[in-house]
């Protein structure tokens, strides 16, 4: 892996001030920094090639077409899927799961089916299947979790029927940290032929991912959260369900033919991307996952383990500071509560020493509610985070200590 000053030298942002301060940019989980290639990219679409893709025969659509339908292959390949029909493009992970919840809604769901989600999911993973249910008189389920944050799988087992249809769980808990165990998940639904759902927008940054050795139906995730651009997603379905589902959106460049009396679709995978696409963000995504490759997943997880203990081992030694979500498998974040101080108070102190840090239920509300707590303070590290940071981090939160309690 390059140095870590080089690291940080290919993020312009990383290198501002806040108030006066050096930035310590610790809310990563929410989304991440852009790298200046990224940047560099989406600026050059719209500078020298800037035309909708799949519509014109002029030389810059063809040329915004190929970067765009370029950009779909990096996806594949970096999630190792078999073809690239089964990439969509879509909004974020939100736009997936919606897309998801919807098509497979209206194809597979009956009333009285259910559909299992964990407790540990983000909003984006229950409200959507929530809406579905209601539409279609089937029931969400929930795999419960214990006191360290992580799901249950003897209670998911017991979970698993004949009228389970589907399960949508996050790779990862984007609130308090765990990594689930989504191979156990996925190896015994599919033992009763139930597809799986895996919400990865908080796992495909952290380190490899291989769609066909998880053997997942679905996988999406975000391009915002791997240091690509805002607005642009994916929705990886295995194409035996692609094929399968009806599309979600109707509009231009998903028909094949259109008539008043009855209008065809296009194949895989324009039929599920209707209208003008953010072909400027699936493009600088496609940079995003350039950049992370030549960085090497290997060893930005290896990276961002070590931060994780670091971050650990500072901060469990400070009294008071409670940390939520304790799992053995967990990603760089640390989400805790400092004594009886509200978390508002700790982040908006941390925010005047230059330290982002989030602050609130995380869009995970029945987490907070399964440990008591109205919200934590979470630090999201990454691969160009530093142990300097960690420190600031430290520092500043004995500094709220001294201040509040
Ligand atoms: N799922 C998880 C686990 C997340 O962390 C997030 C973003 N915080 C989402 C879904 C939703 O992602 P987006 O807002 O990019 O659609």
């Amino acid at each position: 892996m390059k140095n870590i000053s080089g690291i940080r030298a290919d993020f312009p942002l990383l290198s501002r001030s806040v108030y006066g301060k050096p930035l310590v940019y610790l809310d990563n989980g929410a989304t991440t920094q852009k790298p200046q290639c990224v940047i560099d990219a989406v600026d050059e679409v719209y500078k020298s090639y800037n035309a909708n893709i799949h519509r014109g025969v002029h030389a810059l659509s063809d040329k915004a077409s190929e970067e765009y339908e370029n950009a779909r292959e990096k996806v594949r390949s970096f999630i190792n899927a078999e073809k690239r029909e089964e990439i969509v493009f879509t909004s974020g992970t939100t736009g997936s799961i919606n897309a998801v919840a919807f098509s497979f809604g209206e194809r597979f769901i009956n009333k009285g089916d259910e559909v299992i989600v964990s407790h540990l999911e983000h909003h984006a993973n229950i409200v959507p299947w929530q809406m579905m249910c209601e539409r279609k008189n089937a029931k969400l389920r929930v795999i419960p979790i214990n006191d360290i944050g992580e799901v249950l799988l003897d209670e998911y087992l017991k979970l698993l029927s004949s009228k389970t249809k589907l399960i949508a769980v996050t790779q990862v808990s984007n609130a308090i940290g765990t990594i689930l165990p989504v191979q156990e998940i996925i190896d015994a639904a599919h033992s009763r032929d139930i597809p799986v759902l895996i919400d990865g927008a908080q796992g495909i940054q952290h380190g490899i991912t291989d769609v066909r050795k998880m053997d997942c139906d679905f996988y999406v995730f975000s391009g915002h959260k791997i240091y690509g651009p805002a607005g642009i997603g994916i929705l990886y379905g295995r194409e035996k369900w692609l094929a399968e589902l009806p599309p979600y959106q109707g509009g231009g460049d998903m028909v094949a033919n259109v008539t008043f009396e009855k209008t065809t679709y296009n194949e895989l995978p324009f039929r599920f991307e209707a209208g003008t696409m953010n072909f400027p963000g699936a493009i600088g995504l496609g940079t995003a996952l350039d950049y992370v490759s030549t960085i090497g997943m290997e060893d930005i997880e290896i990276r961002e383990q070590e931060l994780l203990s670091y971050a650990n081992d500072r901060l469990t030694g400070i009294s008071g500071l409670r940390i939520f979500g304790n799992s053995v498998n967990k990603i760089s974040i640390i989400s805790f509560l400092v004594k009886d101080i509200h978390m508002y108070d700790t982040g908006m102190v941390l925010d005047k020493l230059g330290i982002a840090v989030r602050t609130g239920t995380h869009c995970a509300q029945p987490v907070m509610d399964r440990f008591g707590i109205p919200g934590t303070v979470r630090a999201s590290f990454c691969f160009y985070n530093t142990k300097e940071e960690i420190d600031i981090l430290g520092t500043g939160i004995e500094k709220v200590i001294s201040m509040f309690a």
